[in-house]
């Protein structure tokens, strides 16, 4: 599975996309919402992809699912709190867990503010009591428009010192055009976040261009839209702009034909410094060690390439470099 002597880390995964199944009939049941099952089983389908998803909008009931169980700032800790759980369970050793404020709030009008307040006081409980070290990441959604983006990008200046250490820019991309958040990406950068954009997921290669040229991406969640794109890939490349990747998510929801047509195995070859990563597992029903199984077993990948990708996580982690020292340290025997 993992190589034992390289720290695990998962850089892309969307707690609020990580809702276990137990939890959302808990929750559920506590508020008295509506579910279209009772049983972890029956309910599996409802809220997990079972087969390939050619059009998304089949998918949009799973994340409704999701998100009908943010019902007050409880429920918001604790699904963040069970992410890091589950982070644990699965050998991992450092994880950058992603939200949208915004997306979490909106069902029952919660305040993104309070929401993030509570996803960091989950936090701050793991970082005591859990062993994994973590990061929070909060994500601007390019389809809620600029202004609602700045309210997300106030939340995450705010909770600076409560583990947010960086931004995402996500979401519909035809919808929410780079250049409206130019200013966005420049505050965050200003003070003191780190940048991570999605791009490449819903249009080509010039918007994963413009995520690193414009506004100063360090990282592409995503990318497929740059995998025929020399030019494009060679300024990852270059900049050392990392890719954080994740195969099954992209065959599930159509973004490759086949885990064999993925383009990770390519990138690894040019050198960029791709990461792999779990996306939604919720929605998946994947978790990290299902994903470096797919990559031996699907992708053919060889021992060298699967350190290689273990140690990209970690150099590619939005840790300082004491940190990550840190966490080399930890794996060394004593
Ligand atoms: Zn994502």
């Amino acid at each position: 599975m993992y190589h034992p002597d390289i720290p695990v880390v998962d850089l892309h995964r969307h707690l609020d996309g990580s809702v276990r199944l137990e939890t959302l009939l808990d929750l559920a049941r506590q508020h008295g919402l509506e579910m279209p099952a009772w049983d972890v089983e029956d309910l599996r389908p409802h809220a997990q992809v079972m087969t390939t998803v050619i059009d998304l909008k089949n998918c949009l009931p799973k994340f409704a699912l999701m998100q009908k169980v943010m019902v007050d700032y409880d429920a918001c800790r604790r699904i963040a709190w069970e992410n890091l759980e589950d982070a644990v369970r699965e050998g991992i050793d450092y994880i950058e867990l992603r939200f949208n404020p915004g997306f979490m709030a909106e069902v029952h009008k919660l305040d993104p503010m309070g929401v993030t307040a509570a996803v960091c006081e989950a936090w701050e409980e793991a970082r005591d009591h859990l062993p994994v070290k973590a990061k929070l990441i909060v994500i601007l959604s390019r389809h809620y428009g600029p202004e609602a983006c700045q309210v997300e990008l106030d939340v995450a200046i705010a909770h600076r010192d409560r583990g947010v250490v960086g931004i995402d820019l996500a979401g519909v991309e035809e919808m929410g055009p780079g250049h409206l958040f130019i200013d966005h990406c420049r505050r965050a950068q200003e003070a003191g976040l780190r940048l991570t954009i999605h791009a490449g997921e819903w249009s080509g290669p010039e918007s994963v261009r413009q995520a690193v040229l414009e506004l100063g991406a360090e990282r592409i969640g995503h990318a497929i839209g740059a995998k025929d794109a020399p030019s494009v890939m060679d300024l990852l490349a270059e900049r050392s702009v990392a890719i954080e990747s994740y195969p099954t998510s992209n065959v599930q929801f159509s973004m490759v034909p086949s885990y064999q047509a993925h383009p990770l195995p390519m990138w690894l070859d040019r050198g960029l410094l791709v990461t792999v990563n779990t996306d939604d597992p919720g929605i998946s029903g994947i978790d990290l060690p299902h994903e470096y199984r797919v990559l031996r077993e699907e992708m053919g990948l060889g021992e060298d390439e699967m350190r290689q990708l273990q140690r990209n996580g970690v150099e590619a982690a939005f840790l300082t470099d004491e940190e990550r020292a840190g966490l080399w340290q930890a794996k060394r025997p004593q």
